[in-house]
């Protein structure tokens, strides 16, 4: 059983709206604040790392769906509302919301059940909600919890599952193990909420790289998601890793062995059927397409890359983000 991480509930003033970090995919939605920062804030790579979280108060986030509703529909402001709200409601066509933030899953159930009642209410129209959610957020729920979420409407949750490789996952302090993460996913899944999946090139540094390559096929295999994603190792000032790799104890790949990492995971995973890319602003190169019908179309293009070396058909360097 896991335990239920300590969470600081503040006061509707002293809330801090969070900046907007959100995977991809998600740029049509709203994108409303429950948290702020990251239960498991450890991750030692991650611009998470040392965050506080912070708990939004039920009520300011009703408050929030209700100014956002006026606004859709009447044009309305409300007063004491961030113009945030207004930016966002402008170009929202109402149907898909995110949850901020890094693991919004964490909010006590009653009120996440509450919030997702209120929205469902004033925009019965909505196509869905999705959140990031963390393996050990799932574990602390029930099946029937996680149906209940289902029924509301959140059916995708993002997941940063990062490496199969046992000893990355604990280096990185991500706090499960491969095991811990496969069945917190295939939960999700029982439960007809849709996966996510991102994994991270380079994490296992040189020595490990082809470890992790392999071993992160693996989980993939295993947790056999609708999407994954793979993401490039970004060093972020701050953090454990980047001090280590400033100081020589974490050797980073290469641009190239990032894509032979790539190659190794799409080569070495099975899926059922994923929408599986690269498309992420970190990565060098980018492939997409869905496995396992478009697997050797992906490959041929990483094999073309990979064999002619050549610096100019990979992103540039000052062209990556996080
Ligand atoms: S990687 Fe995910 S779980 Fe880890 S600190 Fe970052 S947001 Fe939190």
């Amino acid at each position: 059983m896991q335990t239920v991480p300590k969470l600081v509930k503040v006061d509707i003033m002293s809330f801090e709206r969070p900046d907007i970090i959100r995977p991809p995919s998600e740029w049509k939605s709203y994108y409303l604040p429950i948290t702020s920062g990251c239960s498991n804030n450890t991750c030692t790579f991650c611009n998470y790392y040392g965050c506080k979280l912070q708990v939004r108060p039920v009520a300011d986030a009703i408050k929030e769906i209700d100014a956002l509703s006026m606004y859709v529909r009447q044009g309305v402001h409300v007063p004491d509302v961030p113009q945030v709200v207004y930016m966002l409601g402008r170009g929202w066509d109402g149907k898909r919301i995110f949850l901020q933030d890094g693991d919004a899953l964490v909010y006590p159930l009653p009120d996440l059940v509450e919030v997702l009642e209120h929205v469902n209410e004033i925009f019965p129209q909505l196509e869905r909600i999705s959140t990031y959610a963390t393996a050990q957020d799932i574990l602390r729920r029930s099946q029937e919890e996680l149906a209940e979420l289902k029924q509301l409407k959140l059916d995708v949750f993002y997941i940063g599952v990062e490496s199969g490789d046992e000893d990355v996952l604990r280096k990185i302090h991500k706090g499960v193990n491969y095991a811990e993460m496969v069945t917190a996913c295939r939960k999700a899944k029982d439960a007809g909420i849709a996966l996510s999946v991102s994994v991270i090139l380079g994490l296992g540094g040189v020595e490990g790289s082809q470890r992790h390559a392999l071993e992160t096929a693996g989980i993939l295999t295993d947790i056999d998601p609708e999407y994954a994603g793979a993401l490039t190792l970004t060093f972020v000032p701050g953090t454990p890793l980047y001090r280590e790799a400033e100081q020589g104890a974490f050797q980073s790949i290469s641009p190239l062995q990032s894509l032979e990492e790539l190659k190794i995971m799409i080569e070495n995973a099975s899926f059922t059927d994923c929408f599986f890319s690269s498309m992420h602003a970190s990565n060098y190169f980018s492939v997409r397409g869905r496995l396992p019908q478009d697997k050797e179309q992906m490959l041929e293009q990483l094999r073309y890359i990979l064999e002619r070396k050549d610096p100019a058909l990979l992103r540039p360097e000052f062209l990556r983000g996080l």
